[in-house]
């Protein structure tokens, strides 16, 4: 029976289990609080600058063309997909390590840096080759109703996997510090440390590595746009400045939302919004999870943003670049146990402008700033603007160039603006981390337990953080209403 449902959120996975559901013959409404749809994928304009907001690594290109391709359409009907070569630059103290577009380059890369390590590496991405194919082929597309979906041929002969780390994995093989830090980057995706991550996700070098770093032309915005398209064709309305500030329970029942002081009947309530945030909407009694349990789960780190524009190019710096030249442990220490702001952050750059024109004006360059940082630290203008100065110290020491004399806007983004944006709980970036005890069946549920015709999708749910996982989890939700219903 077709029914009328309500989506919370405009992220990839409100949008995804929108263009499901819409598929299967359901009324499909969906209410964004913010003025413009994508969520944490929201793109930013200014000056001839177009700048991504949160997303800017287009990885598991499979993903995105498996959404795509269920709906009988392509990724390349909506946009341009570009493998960048090099993929990506790692700028350690004394010099940088570039990671090229095939395994090939980037065996060359490691043999360079440590002998024999290139045969290993072959080695390590096969066995990585093969966790992806059982992840994404089965283990992700499970909704985490219970411990046996885990329990498959495949994954009963590598359980030891799950209780094994990455770093376990990585340093057993290989031995120089920068080989090390540069196979323990991919599960930062994750939002744990390598260290508190299962080994089994070392699929994710597979998908760094073997599948390689890929740019929609016009920025990661575009697959959101090409969503909303697809959306609109399926007959989804889609509404912006729209806060649901109430979820109406009756009996037991969800029966619709409050949005700007009107009430909106509905069959069935679908939140793609922070799940805390979405649990805070419902009456006390009808919450799953108590203060007292999200305070104990491990989340992903928050950010510190910057979105600057720049009045030239400038040499050496690549699309992707990770500066790893101060402690990585030291830094993940301050984010996951100490909840304090780095002394010498690592940070990510990313120059979009260095392989599309499309985002800057001529002869400049755009660039995005990111430092991982401990959600809910204090968050203030200095502490911002002491953090810029740190990072573009390093950038021009490292770079021997002047960015700063060159800055002709910046803008900036943290912990208080996750909150007030997106309703994350405590400015998280990225949702609640894949360690061991978060992953799968016990993460946050796709349907609620107490309410009945409410459920969740998004990366709180599983299978967890990232684009892809967002995807899939709409997908996941939209399977379970329509077996439900
Ligand atoms: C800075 C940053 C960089 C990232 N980099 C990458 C990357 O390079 N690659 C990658 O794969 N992933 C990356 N991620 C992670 C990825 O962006 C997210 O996992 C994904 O976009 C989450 O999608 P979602 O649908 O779960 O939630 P969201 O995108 O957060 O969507 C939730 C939406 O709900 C809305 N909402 C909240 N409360 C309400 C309410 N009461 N009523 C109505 N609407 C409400 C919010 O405004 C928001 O739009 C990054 C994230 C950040 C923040």
């Amino acid at each position: 029976m077709p029914k009328k449902i309500v989506i919370l959120g405009s992220g990839f996975s409100s949008l995804a289990a929108a263009c499901y559901l819409a598929q299967a013959g359901h009324k499909v409404e969906l209410y964004e609080k913010n003025n413009t749809l994508g969520g944490r994928a929201r793109q930013l304009k200014r000056d001839g600058f177009t700048f991504d907001m949160g997303p800017s690594w287009y990885w598991m290109p499979d993903v995105f063309e498996n959404f795509f391709n269920d709906f009988g359409k392509k990724a390349s009907d909506y946009y341009t997909l570009e493998k960048l070569n090099p993929a990506y630059q790692v700028w350690f103290a004394d010099e940088i390590v570039t990671i090229g577009d095939t395994l090939e380059k980037i065996a060359a890369e490691f043999e360079r840096i440590e002998q024999g390590s290139s045969q290993k590496l072959q080695k390590f991405i096969d066995k990585a080759a093969v966790n992806y194919n059982i992840a994404i082929n089965d283990i992700v597309n499970k909704p985490g109703l219970s411990p046996f979906e885990l329990v498959t041929p495949e994954t009963a002969i590598r359980v030891n996997q799950f209780f094994k780390t990455i770093s376990d994995d990585v340093r057993r093989d290989f031995k120089n510090e920068k080989l090390v830090s540069i196979l323990e980057f991919p599960v930062l995706f994750l939002g744990a440390k390598p260290s508190k991550t299962p080994a089994f996700y070392r699929f994710m070098n597979y998908a760094d590595f073997g599948l390689g770093t890929w740019h929609p032309q016009g920025g990661m915005h575009e697959v959101i746009k090409g969503m909303i398209a697809l959306a609109q064709s399926l007959g989804v309305e889609m509404h912006t400045n729209s806060a649901v500030s109430k979820i109406v329970v009756k009996n037991g029942v969800s029966q619709g939302v409050e949005i700007n002081g009107s009430f909106r009947e509905s069959d069935i309530v679908l939140s793609g919004a922070d799940y805390h945030h979405t649990e805070t909407l419902l009456d006390k009694t009808h919450r799953q999870y108590s203060e007292d349990y999200w305070k104990k789960r491990t989340f992903a780190p928050s950010s510190l943003l910057f979105y600057v524009g720049f009045d030239k190019k400038f040499e050496k710096v690549a699309h992707h670049n990770l500066f790893f030249d101060t402690d990585f442990d030291e830094h993940a220490r301050t984010i996951y146990d100490q909840g304090v702001w780095p002394e010498e952050p690592l940070f990510y750059a990313n120059f979009p402008s260095v392989s599309d024109s499309s985002m800057a004006p001529e002869g400049k360059e755009n660039g995005f700033f990111l430092i991982p940082i401990a959600p809910g630290v204090e968050d203030t203008e200095a502490l911002r603007e002491q953090y810029f100065d740190i990072i573009m110290a390093r950038l021009e020491n490292l770079s021997g160039q002047n960015f700063t004399n060159h800055i002709l806007f910046k803008e900036s983004f943290c912990v208080n603006d996750f909150i007030s944006e997106y309703n994350s709980y405590k400015g998280n970036a990225y949702g609640m981390a894949n360690t061991l005890r978060q992953t799968a069946f016990l993460r946050p549920k796709l349907k609620s337990k107490k309410v009945k015709n409410l459920y969740f999708t998004g990366q709180l749910t599983v299978p967890g953080p990232g684009v892809p996982p967002s995807l899939i989890s709409g997908k996941l939700t939209a399977q379970l209403i329509n077996k439900n219903n």
